[in-house]
């Protein structure tokens, strides 16, 4: 079998248990590369497919990119028939990053490389990358923003709060949710912020499968029980899906506008801030995570050291994943047109 290249560390580069590891071999123009992706949850999603498309081909590969918007097992069938089809790396964007053992152990048999795309793949021996915007900082930059949106728009604390995460079967949620936690807690133990439902914990704040209309149940059902006759100044919302869906909440149930962070830099939550909406976003741009993975495919062909630049980060409860993670970058009004000024789409709308 073809063995994939990079996988071991330059000091033992000689082989893995069995011992049956030949030297890199690589792959040339017109390989396959696999890229699965997960459901369209939000917009970068949508935006990944094409860039990997266009990007692979330029750099003269035969890209498959599939959707599993049906599910974990949609996802499970695309991948192995990818490996089937003779991929020899496969770029995965996980639903659920603990639910592709089998497949992923039927990669490595295969010699494919396996790069986690944006979210982990957990509990599996078998990947070899991670590339992705720094999941933790994006989270600390969510609950700084949040304070600050505070102080600039609710006058003196202290400041009812509630907290919302991601979906539990992604793992980024939980670092997310850790993240802004990490600015949050101390502001919470000394009585600045007041999460009036009691609900801080990651469990109680989760939002299955990310989806808009969990999130604005779980507002709706905490504004009835526990803002009659509270104000609500502050909601952390891990993106901007999710950020939406808490303010149409908010301006149902007939409440002033809180301050509301998010993420991924969606138009409809771009336009949002601009209005004076939405307080917050993240500039995490695809293109460049799309960049950065097939830089790193290239390598992999070329039989490269692949380029990594944390080694410590992501434990993915079997082994430590060294990654490759680009900066978020935070985004409220004030420099909106600065962070979108390369953006073609985004630009417009903040002029
Ligand atoms: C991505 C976020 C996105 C979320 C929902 C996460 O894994 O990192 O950018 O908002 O998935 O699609």
């Amino acid at each position: 079998a073809l063995t994939s290249c990079g996988r071991e560390d330059p000091g033992t580069a000689t082989g893995t248990a069995g011992g049956t590891e030949t030297a890199c071999e690589g792959f040339e123009e017109g390989a396959a590369i696999g890229v699965a992706l997960p459901q369209k949850t939000s917009e970068n999603w949508v935006l990944a497919e094409q860039l990997f498309n266009d990007g692979l081909t330029e750099a003269g590969y035969e890209p498959s990119v599939q959707f599993a918007n049906g599910g974990v097992a949609e996802q499970q069938a695309q991948i192995s028939s990818m490996i089937t089809n003779g991929v020899e790396v496969l770029v995965v964007g996980a639903i659920d990053g603990a639910q592709l053992g089998n497949q992923l152990q039927q990669a490595k048999d295969a010699g494919i490389t396996v790069l986690a795309y944006d979210r982990l793949l957990t509990n599996t021996e078998n990947v070899d990358y991670y590339v992705a915007y720094d999941n933790f900082k994006v989270g600390e930059l969510q609950g700084q923003a949040l304070l600050d949106g505070l102080a600039e728009r609710k006058g003196e604390g202290p400041y009812n709060i509630e907290l919302f995460a991601g979906s539990p079967d992604d793992a980024n949620a939980q670092v997310f949710f850790d993240g802004a936690m990490s600015v949050l807690q101390p502001k919470i133990d000394d009585g600045t912020l007041n999460v009036v439902s009691g609900q801080t914990s990651f469990d109680q704040a989760v939002t299955q499968g990310w989806k808009a209309e969990n999130a604005q149940r779980r507002m709706d059902t905490l504004l009835s029980g526990n803002y009659a006759s509270e104000e609500l100044h502050g909601v952390l919302s891990p993106n901007d899906t999710l950020a939406r869906a808490v303010l149409t909440s908010v301006a149902a149930a007939g409440k002033d506008t809180p301050v509301v962070t998010g993420q991924d830099s969606e138009v409809e939550s771009v336009k949002s801030i601009m209005a004076g909406e939405q307080y917050s976003t993240i500039n995490k741009d695809t293109s460049n995570l799309v960049e950065q993975t097939i830089t790193m495919v290239e390598a992999i062909g070329a039989c490269e050291e692949v380029e990594v630049n944390d080694t410590e980060s992501y434990d993915n409860g079997v082994k430590v994943v060294p990654a490759y993670l680009l900066e978020p970058q935070i985004v409220t009004q004030e420099n909106a047109a600065e962070a979108y000024a390369d953006d073609p789409t985004l630009a417009e709308l903040v002029k």
